[in-house]
């Protein structure tokens, strides 16, 4: 057993995990503050935007969230197979600081490179880190989900930064600048990676056992899969495939709808489950499918959000115009004071025997999507009236999204490490990402139809997410009293 103490009590290793994800998740984040506002906006003035229509923009902002979680899932597989969890993060950090330099040149061509670079990159590093996390701890360690909830906190503080800087830079300065930015927080994460890598030990160091013709076999397989991706990239980015981003996001939602579809469907039918699993895989396809509707109206805030701030919010404070994504790390401070307030409500609660079985914690996190969006309809409503209207709307409705963040994302992974089939648990982390894949496109196609069309289009669009999120929440009540025995006191965040 690891008896380190020396970070919060924790394995040294946990602050060398911490300190790679806070520069991964400010450039992350900062860049996605940037993107659709760069991509809407006018291709004249002091920095120039892309001019392209609310709808494309949006749609490639969906496709591009989508992608960044859907690869999650290859990058596991590579790590587990071929590269081990270290290396891939290592590779997966330089990529995305590549990609953020490539955003940086400002020429539109290199764009959409920069933006794939960003995807791979993070396939690589995201779900990978998470793993070495769980491996700093020994199977009887209690200190695991503590650890997860430190390191929760290191993605809240490194977004919180990407706000400040990508959003200052980039819309004060010039897009390009916020976009290096990105680059330049990456390479600090880089770089203190590659010097305390050593603190991780031998935790997710080599991939797993497996004889060396059988990998060696994978890795042909995986270089042939890559070359095919490269060509079709390729031929993308010269223009001889002609992507209409809209239609390309609708049949990406489609598909990963499908690919998780199928995957369910194989473990419950075809992966010789006993009746207690299947049961359990039941309940996590219910927590999916909360998960995926929660993460549509939770991107919100770079998409229909974001321009809702630009055109239609008065942003001064003190006679100084804060830039538009500073007035998103409303949610990350928001997490980083709320999350000891849930997690003792929830620890209360259980200690009466009243704590909330998970399929109605996740409701809970959807009826306050739900009610942050009925804000919204309040706030559109006034704007309508008369345009600009105060900064407040936006930060209650991200206050409110973020208490149902508390009440839904800090137990999901804990309840897929939970209740997840013990050999297909790394999948199973694979498909807690795709709910976050499909949320991701789908807030690029609703945060497009909402913006098509000024204020008149909000309204409908936000009045439908509203009732989508409600129907899912009510859904989730009623099947909750299927699994009422399954509660989950302990908090592992993602
Ligand atoms: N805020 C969390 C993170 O960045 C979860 C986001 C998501 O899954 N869509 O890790």
């Amino acid at each position: 057993m690891n008896t380190d103490k020396s970070f919060f009590g924790h394995p040294i290793g946990l602050r060398t995990l911490f300190l790679t994800e806070m520069w991964e998740r400010m450039s992350y984040y900062g860049m996605r503050a940037l993107l659709v506002l760069y991509m809407t906006g006018s291709i004249t003035g002091f920095n120039p935007g892309m001019g392209m229509s609310a709808i494309d923009a949006n749609a490639i902002y969906g496709i591009y969230v989508g992608f960044v979680y859907f690869m999650v899932v290859p990058g596991g597989w590579i790590a587990d197979n071929i590269l081990g969890h270290q290396k891939a993060v290592l590779i997966g950090a330089i990529i995305i600081a590549l990609g953020h330099f490539t955003l940086a040149i400002p020429l539109e061509q290199t764009f959409f490179l920069g933006l794939i670079l960003v995807v791979l990159g993070t396939g690589l590093l995201k779900g990978n880190i998470s793993t070495i996390v769980g491996k700093l701890y020994s199977d009887d360690d209690t200190r695991r989900d503590s650890g997860y909830t430190i390191f929760y906190m290191s993605i809240n503080i490194g977004s919180t930064l990407g706000f400040l800087i990508c959003a200052w830079l980039g819309e004060k300065i010039g897009w390009h600048y916020g976009f290096g930015a990105a680059g330049v927080g990456m390479v600090l994460g880089v770089y203190q990676y590659l010097k305390f890598k050593h603190l991780l030990g031998d935790a997710g160091e080599k991939p797993n056992d497996m004889e060396d013709i059988k990998r060696n076999k994978l890795i042909k397989w995986t270089k042939n899969s890559l070359a095919l991706m490269f060509i079709v990239i390729a031929l993308g980015l010269f223009g001889i495939i002609s992507i209409d981003p809209r239609t390309f996001a609708e049949n990406f939602a489609y598909f990963l709808t499908i690919v998780a579809g199928i995957y369910f469907l194989y473990l419950y039918f075809f992966a010789g489950l006993d009746f207690n699993e299947k049961r359990n895989l039941l309940l996590l396809f219910v927590l999916f499918v909360g998960a995926a509707a929660f993460w549509s109206g939770f991107d919100q805030s770079a998409s229909s959000l974001s321009i809702f701030a630009r055109d239609f919010t008065d942003l001064s404070v003190a006679g100084y115009i804060i830039p538009i994504g500073w007035l998103q790390f409303a949610n990350p401070i928001f997490v980083v004071t709320f999350a000891p307030i849930f997690a003792g409500i929830w620890a209360n609660l259980a200690r009466r025997n009243m704590d909330p079985s998970l399929p109605i914690k996740f409701a809970i996190g959807l009826f306050f999507m739900a009610i942050s969006f009925m804000v919204m309809v309040f706030a559109v409503g006034l704007a309508m009236e008369s345009a600009p209207v105060g900064m407040q709307w936006l930060l209650i409705t991200y206050l409110l999204q973020t208490w149902g963040e508390l009440a839904l994302s800090p137990i999901g992974l804990s309840a897929f490490s939970k209740y997840s089939p013990k050999r297909y648990m790394g999948q199973m982390f694979g498909l807690w990402f795709l709910a976050s894949a499909i949320g991701g496109v789908l807030a690029g196609l609703l945060g497009g139809d909402a913006t098509a069309d000024g204020l008149d289009s909000v309204q409908p669009i936000f009045t439908f997410m509203i009732q989508y999120y409600l129907v899912i929440g009510i859904i989730l009540v009623g099947l909750s009293f299927l699994f009422k025995s399954k509660k989950e006191t302990e908090a592992i965040p993602r």
